[in-house]
């Protein structure tokens, strides 16, 4: 029987989200996204006309389907912690049921239960001043859109998550060695995030037998990476310093989510897996 799979964070066809998409689909998933709401109008208007159609293909030659777009905001869990001015913006009361415990009982609602829960989502105010300079308000803001908004999305999913599932988040690997540039305390983020992957994986596999693992991807022109500033350098770096001297193309962290999240991977859990080309494991540049 097909499985299904929840991906949280995609709202174009540039990021890792779409990809992982498309390799799930690939293997046979059914498809269910959490589009981040003031991004949802623009995307599901773009997907209706046909913008995405080109990259919705998949290898087979047909198209990519998306059963259900759910709006989603993971910085609130539920309706009491969104703040008046959200509730009365125009393009959140446009949609309902969007923090992380509507949605996913919307998703029971719907489908019953899910057997992939994929995060592909950061946001971090001040990612572009350095850590010295970040205030506390954009630091905590990093944590809450980027670290705990996964440990929201497992805890509240987690019961409709079927026995043998699986969960999977993207990391980056400034949460372990400097990356000059990746400010605002998204190093911070990233780092929390590895840590709760062990903690999640133990305690989510003793309750239902879930795995949960993250990748840590190298770099990609994705929408988020571009408002950083310097992900042109970043790939370029890459492609001068690692092993392997290609460009990473979105698809090959596809398919590795796709591997983690399939019994091929069924002892694997509590891991950061690098899909990166190997950059990691450089100790200098050459
Ligand atoms: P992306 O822009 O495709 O994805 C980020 C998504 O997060 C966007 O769709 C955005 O709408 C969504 N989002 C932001 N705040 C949200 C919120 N509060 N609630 C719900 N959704 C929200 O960019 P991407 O680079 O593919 O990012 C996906 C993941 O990959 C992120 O965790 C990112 O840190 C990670 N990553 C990216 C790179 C890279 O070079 N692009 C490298 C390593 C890791």
């Amino acid at each position: 029987k097909g499985k299904r799979a929840f991906i949280a964070g995609v709202a174009d066809d540039n990021g890792y989200g779409w990809a992982i998409a498309k390799s799930l689909a690939a293997a046979g998933a059914e498809i269910l996204l959490g589009t981040w709401v003031p991004a949802l109008n623009i995307f599901e208007s773009s997907l209706r006309r046909g913008k995405f159609d080109e990259s919705r293909v998949l290898p087979d030659g047909s198209l990519m389907e998306i059963t259900k777009v759910y709006p989603l905001d993971a910085v609130f869990d539920n309706l009491e912690d969104v703040p008046e001015d959200i509730k009365s913006n125009k393009r959140y009361a446009g949609s309902s049921k969007w923090t992380v415990q509507e949605v996913a009982e919307s998703v029971k609602e719907d489908f019953g239960s899910i057997d992939i829960l994929v995060h592909s989502l950061a946001n971090g105010p001040e990612v572009t001043k350095p850590l010295l300079e970040t205030s506390r308000k954009g630091y905590l803001a990093a944590l809450s859109a980027s670290s705990y908004s996964y440990v929201s999305l497992l805890k509240h999913f987690l019961p409709i998550i079927n026995p043998g599932g699986s969960s999977i988040s993207l990391t980056y690997i400034a949460s372990e060695r400097i990356i000059p540039g990746y400010g605002g305390g998204m190093s911070s983020a990233k780092a929390a995030l590895e840590s709760d992957t062990r903690v999640l994986a133990f305690e989510a596999g003793r309750k239902r037998k879930i795995r949960v693992n993250t990748i840590s991807a190298g770099p990609l022109r994705s929408r988020a990476a571009k408002a950083i500033g310097f992900i042109d350098m970043m790939i370029d770096y890459s492609i001068a310093n690692a092993p392997l001297q290609k460009e990473l193309s979105a698809e090959e962290v596809g398919n590795a989510a796709a591997f983690l999240s399939s019994p091929l991977a069924s002892a694997i859990t509590g891991t950061v897996l690098y899909v990166d080309n190997g950059l990691n494991a450089m100790g200098v540049g050459v």
